[in-house]
């Protein structure tokens, strides 16, 4: 079965927190993966990263990363140093991921989050520099054994790679073992015509982390996407790689400012009542990951 994980900022409302926490918190609830942004990587001693990943290791969690990438080193930049320098911030993040055996990176890691304020015909001279960026971080995530996962998001949070075939047409030009795509149902719920029909054509090879949340960003399951077509797609295309679910509930903090959480999105939005959601999720998925391995069509 696929390994399940869940995303530290369902239970936090700002980036950074306690991860060892939540490494043996997921740990209990019996998922398989903690994923969380990547940043306070920077922000941490390597020996802090080491301690971090003994317990993940003890408690038979595997850690995976996401970023939203700090406009300020946006690598689409058409502005050289922004650029460059944002290139070597990526290098820096990936170096700190390996030093804890960090071996996956998802999320708008290939330009600002963020769109440009600009009026644009067209978003070749971005795009450009975004695979110009690429071709040089991608050289130092071979090096440390990091896979490169491009996330296609929707509109409001990128200009660059919104589908699964600008996803696929962008990791073409990048030609690495190491860089792959990650498709998230939320994000494709906005922008593709069919959910199903994206995941088929990323196909299993070139898909390395999936996201699972709802057209509202509440728990799968919970609002109107359609999770039969989506883990009926998964299974057609033979996917057993990380099934991550990135819920975000809670207004406030930069969570609430970043991800524009205005209100609750849950009744119990306290740590025990996400407990309980986190638990019920994971059901639900395990459940439909056995319903379509067994062969039970709808
Ligand atoms: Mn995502």
């Amino acid at each position: 079965m696929n390994q399940l994980g869940i995303f530290m900022n369902f239970w936090e409302k700002n980036w950074a927190a306690d991860h060892a926490k939540y490494i043996r918190k997921v740990a209990a609830l019996g998922y398989d993966i903690l994923e969380f942004q990547a940043q306070p990587l920077l922000e941490m001693s390597d020996e802090h990263i080491r301690d971090l990943k003994k317990l993940a290791d003890a408690e038979g969690i595997r850690l995976t990363y996401s970023l939203g990438l700090d406009p300020h080193y946006d690598v689409s930049s058409l502005d050289e140093g922004v650029r460059s320098g944002g290139v070597k911030y990526l290098q820096n993040i990936i170096r700190k991921m390996a030093i804890g055996g960090g071996d996956l990176l998802s999320g708008v890691s290939y330009a600002g989050w963020g769109t440009p304020n600009v009026v644009m015909e067209d978003k070749s001279a971005y795009w450009n520099q975004s695979v110009k960026s690429m071709k040089e971080i991608i050289k130092t995530a071979e090096d440390c054994g990091v896979t490169y996962c491009v996330e296609a998001v929707n509109r409001f949070e990128s200009c660059i790679i919104n589908t699964a075939a600008e996803a696929l047409a962008y990791i073409a030009e990048i030609d690495s073992p190491n860089i792959g795509v990650l498709l998230d149902t939320y994000h494709m719920n906005i922008e593709e015509t069919g959910i199903g029909d994206a995941i088929r054509l990323v196909g299993a090879e070139r898909m390395k982390n999936f996201h699972t949340g709802e057209n509202n960003r509440t728990p799968p399951g919970k609002g109107h996407l359609n999770w039969e077509e989506i883990f009926g797609a998964l299974h057609d295309i033979g996917y057993t790689g990380p099934i991550v679910s990135e819920p975000f509930v809670m207004q406030g903090g930069e969570v609430g400012r970043d991800i524009h959480v205005f209100r609750d999105l849950i009744a119990d939005p306290t740590e025990a009542g996400i407990d309980a959601e986190a638990a019920a999720l994971l059901r639900f998925e395990k459940n439909m990951l056995q319903r379509f391995a067994c062969g039970v069509s709808l």
